[in-house]
């Protein structure tokens, strides 16, 4: 009765915290404090796997990390499924033991059970025949019920505590996204705080792209990504096309057993896939991973699945945004930047150039006698020729130029790393591709003057560069048309004056 009374106690201890280490390590202490056993552990049980790891130990002979014991397989599986403890007094007799440890001679295998489920198991090992008697036996497993109780509460305690972590992430993540319009800014925070607060290795948002295959548009992590940023995973293989043509969350928590499975990471293991849907419109794919089989439970999927709303939502805002601020820096007639984007441009190029010591030059191109064109032909077919002249010069020029319709029918183009002499002979190559256009319904030439100008030789501002740039086909309109002209320092200052 004694013995009871003191174990009470000591299950009083267990069941004084909520911290599921803690409530093993004062499991493990009284096994060694009042039953003076110096070999035992706790293995607790991977329900998705239906088998036992080691989770806290104390006396233990070597490293148990890798073990894993069936339900069903040695003292431990036996009395997981019995629901009972199990004793072998000498295990070399024993068919059902399975040897961890070399000198063991006897062994006890304690069920821990929540109601009727086994949630873990209490082992004990010892190097002598028969060490334990039916006292000891009896009072542990009366002490294991005390044990069982506590890993329970432990337990929903952890979850409850990452169920509120959960829905703080998706507040968070609620509340960030919506000030958030920048689509890859978007996409790193949501990944970033996924990765706080979900049981995961890393977290990757795919995006469709106008070929409707996914793109890796962020992710965040420490696994080894196959596919690069921005790349597009190949057609079928994965989970993530098959959840968004589901339309609903994939989990899978052994991908070595998926036939052809494919990755975009090297270590998963675990995977949920998560559809980003915005009003039936399909955009992509939340991804979580895991380098550990069976590391997701059916219990993550909800917030999961509360985050990838808000994502969606975000991710067409995001659209609408960039979509809007496109068109505000687009010319109507043309299709091409207008002046705001080129004024916005040049000062992020002078910026650009004046770090790096780099080169940039400007060209302002107007077309001659375009008003005459207007008054003979009509003022729609000005606007065609305006079109068509804008596709000649995006056709003519590099991918980093920036052209832009400067106003009525001049055009002012950006090209960034370029020496003045080197955009006077793009500008030439300009004139001569549009003298020589046959423009339908234009039964004459059309022609355009340029004038070039250079950073910083004949400007450090953008006025100044515009100023010289003008100056410049000032002297090309003046001195004929259908020419280029480079800008002189000494024009630009005259200009400047
Ligand atoms: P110059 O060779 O000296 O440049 O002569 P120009 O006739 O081209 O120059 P001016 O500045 O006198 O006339 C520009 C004309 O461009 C006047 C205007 O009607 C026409 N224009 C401006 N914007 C548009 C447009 O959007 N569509 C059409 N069709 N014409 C336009
Ligand atoms: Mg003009
Ligand atoms: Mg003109």
């Amino acid at each position: 009765m004694q013995k009871i009374a003191l174990l009470y106690d000591a299950s009083q201890a267990v069941l004084s915290t909520f911290n599921l280490d803690e409530v093993l390590v004062q499991i493990l202490w009284i096994v060694r404090d009042y039953f003076h056993i110096n070999n035992a552990a706790v293995l607790l049980l991977n329900p998705n796997a239906q088998e036992f790891f080691v989770r806290t130990a104390i006396g233990r002979p070597q490293d148990e990390s890798d073990v894993r014991i069936p339900i069903g397989k040695g003292l431990i599986g036996t009395a997981a499924r019995e629901k009972k403890p199990v004793y072998a007094p000498d295990v070399s007799k024993d068919p059902r033991f399975l040897p961890i440890f070399p000198d063991t001679k006897s062994e006890i295998a304690i069920p821990l059970m929540v109601r009727d489920e086994v949630v873990g198991v209490l082992d004990i090992q010892s190097e002598e025949l028969d060490a334990f008697d039916s006292e000891t036996l009896d009072l542990l497993t009366l002490f294991s019920t005390q044990a069982s109780i506590a890993l329970e509460n432990a337990r929903l305690y952890t979850l409850e505590q990452r169920r509120t972590r959960q829905l703080e992430t998706i507040n968070a993540i609620a509340r960030q996204t919506t000030a958030v319009l920048n689509l890859d800014e978007l996409l790193g925070k949501v990944c970033d705080l996924v990765l706080a607060t979900f049981p995961v290795d890393h977290v990757v948002v795919l995006l469709l792209d106008d070929d409707e295959r996914l793109a890796l548009r962020a992710h965040k992590g420490k696994l080894t990504a196959i596919v690069p940023q921005g790349g597009a995973l190949p057609v079928g293989t994965g989970m993530g096309m098959r959840c968004l043509e589901l339309g609903k969350t994939v989990l899978e928590n052994d991908l070595a057993l998926v036939p052809h499975y494919i990755g975009s990471f090297i270590e998963t293991r675990s995977e949920i896939c998560v559809p980003l849907i915005f009003f039936g419109e399909k955009l992509g794919v939340l991804m979580l991973e895991s380098a550990n089989a069976h590391n997701f439970s059916p219990e993550d999927v909800p917030p999961l699945e509360s985050v990838a709303d808000i994502i969606a939502g975000a991710i067409r805002n995001a659209h609408y945004f960039e979509k809007a601020q496109q068109l505000a820096y687009i010319d109507g007639l043309t299709g091409i930047y207008n002046r705001r984007y080129f004024e916005l441009q040049i000062a992020s190029e002078i910026e650009r150039a004046s770090r790096y010591d780099g080169r940039l030059a400007i060209i302002m191109i107007d077309i001659d006698n375009f008003k005459r064109l207007n008054d003979e032909f009509g003022h729609l077919l000005g606007d065609e020729v305006l079109r068509q002249v804008s596709e000649v010069f995006g056709q003519q020029l590099r991918k980093a130029d920036v052209v832009c319709r400067y106003g009525g029918e001049e055009f002012a183009i950006l090209v960034p790393q370029t020496s003045g002499g080197n955009a006077l002979e793009v500008a030439e190559k300009l004139r001569r591709m549009v003298e020589t256009y046959l423009f339908p319904g234009v039964p004459r030439k059309v022609t355009i003057s340029a004038g070039v100008a250079e950073y910083p030789t004949h400007g450090r501002t953008r006025d100044e560069l515009v100023a010289a740039a003008d100056a410049a086909l000032y002297v090309s309109k003046e001195s004929g048309r259908n020419r280029v002209s480079a800008a002189s320092a000494a024009v630009a200052r005259k200009t400047m004056a």
